[in-house]
């Protein structure tokens, strides 16, 4: 009998932007068109190198994320999603997401071209209905640039469509992150993903950050709590710490990313999870373009991880889902006595931040903001009782302990 091919997801990033935003993290880089040509062939090489390597998948997501992917344009886009369609098995229905910023995707014509050449899913980076935040932040749109860009994707034919917002920024208030969620909702997208501003180091905000005005962890907890109770008011579900659906959109490429899914990523600073292996490219441009054109490209990072040993990531990831974590996935698949968490819990759910479901447990909205402290606890307990179990082996007692 013919095996089944496994699902695998694709992520191609496109490192290009316009200009930096002073809260950026992401590898993306100003002005260099110039590279735009060179990197498509190189990322191309790279997708036919590692073709063979997914012989036995089905591709049933392709994320195309970055940097601003909807800079490149239609042609080269297509050429790329041409390619895939040409190397892989891309399963019909497959979700193809385009990540765009609402000033390259003004056009409904060249969202049509896209729309009709397969990306069936358009995730438009909005971060604010206030044109002062947004310009405070380096973004170089308006919010009447985004409101135009979701009208033009409707005209499209996009039915599939997410935007990115981000509560925490410099000036916001309650009432302004109020008035930034209810304008975006009014726009009807089928998906939204919201995400508390983090500071990271090396970034322009980090450096100047006395400049800016930023509302405090309480105030940020407080934008959350209400945003998570006023979506699910209007019909977004919570599926994930900061997403949030219309029945039947969650994103399946991302939940690829929390249920341990199998993805290949392409492109500078891409990470992968890919045939028991995790793996990275370094965050270079050129070198990456070099690397992969004269055949001497290398992974920055790699770990080979069979699934027995992914209880960690296991405990991590499924707690950002709404779904939790799963007792039978978690005793039989990473084989770990789950007791020892199940006593964490308790004391959680004694504080309003878990709460248990028909096959385990999972996290309120409240420990979702929590849940560092609570991974790190549940960590804890795993390898104490692991400690204990060894040190009773040790003694000759192979009794299944409490
Ligand atoms: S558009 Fe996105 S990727 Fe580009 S600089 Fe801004 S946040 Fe970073």
């Amino acid at each position: 009998m013919k095996e089944p091919k496994r699902p695998l997801g694709l992520y191609i990033h496109i490192p290009f932007c316009k200009s930096k935003c002073v809260y950026c993290d992401f590898y993306s880089l100003a002005n260099r068109e110039d590279a735009v040509k060179r990197y498509v062939k190189a990322l191309k090489a790279h997708l036919g190198e590692t073709a063979p390597l997914a012989e036995h998948h089905r591709v049933d997501t392709v994320y195309f994320g970055g940097g601003t992917p909807s800079l490149l344009g239609h042609r080269y886009l297509l050429d790329i999603l041409d390619d895939i369609r040409g190397k892989y098995h891309l399963e019909k229905g497959a979700e193809i997401t385009l990540e765009a910023n609402p000033e390259s995707a003004q056009s409904w014509r060249e969202l049509r071209k896209l729309r009709k050449g397969g990306f069936n899913r358009l995730s438009l980076g909005v971060q604010s209905a206030d044109d002062a935040t947004l310009k405070a932040i380096g973004r170089i749109h308006t919010f009447a640039q985004a409101e135009a860009a979701v009208t033009a994707a409707r005209k499209a034919g996009f039915r599939n469509l997410s935007l990115d917002l981000i509560y925490g920024l410099p000036g916001q208030t309650m009432d302004s992150w109020r008035s930034t969620l209810e304008r975006c909702a009014a726009l009807q997208p089928e998906h939204l993903s919201c995400y508390g501003l983090k500071v990271e180091e090396g970034t322009p905000l980090w450096k100047r950050q006395k400049e800016f005005s930023l509302p405090d962890d309480d105030l940020q907890a407080d934008m959350y709590l209400w945003m998570v109770e006023r979506l699910e008011e209007l019909g977004y579900h919570q599926y994930e710490i900061s997403n949030f659906a219309r029945e039947g959109f969650a994103s399946r490429h991302n939940t690829k990313y929390w249920a341990l899914s199998e993805y290949a990523g392409f492109g500078p600073g891409a990470h992968s999870d890919f045939g028991e292996t995790r793996y990275a490219y370094g965050r270079d441009l050129d070198g990456y373009i070099t690397g992969v054109l004269d055949g001497t490209l290398q992974v920055e990072q790699s770990e080979h991880l069979p699934l027995r040993e992914r209880d960690t990531e296991y405990i991590m990831l499924s707690l950002r889902m709404v779904s939790g974590i799963n007792r039978h996935t978690f005793e039989y698949t990473y084989r770990r006595r789950f007791a020892p968490l199940e006593e964490v819990f308790l004391r959680y759910e004694a504080m309003g931040c878990a709460e248990r479901t028909e096959q385990g447990w999972r996290l309120t909205p409240k420990g979702f903001l929590l849940s560092n402290t609570i991974i790190t606890d549940l960590w804890e307990a795993i390898c104490r009782d692991k400690l204990r179990r060894e040190e009773a082996a040790a003694r000759g007692d192979y009794r299944i302990l409490p």
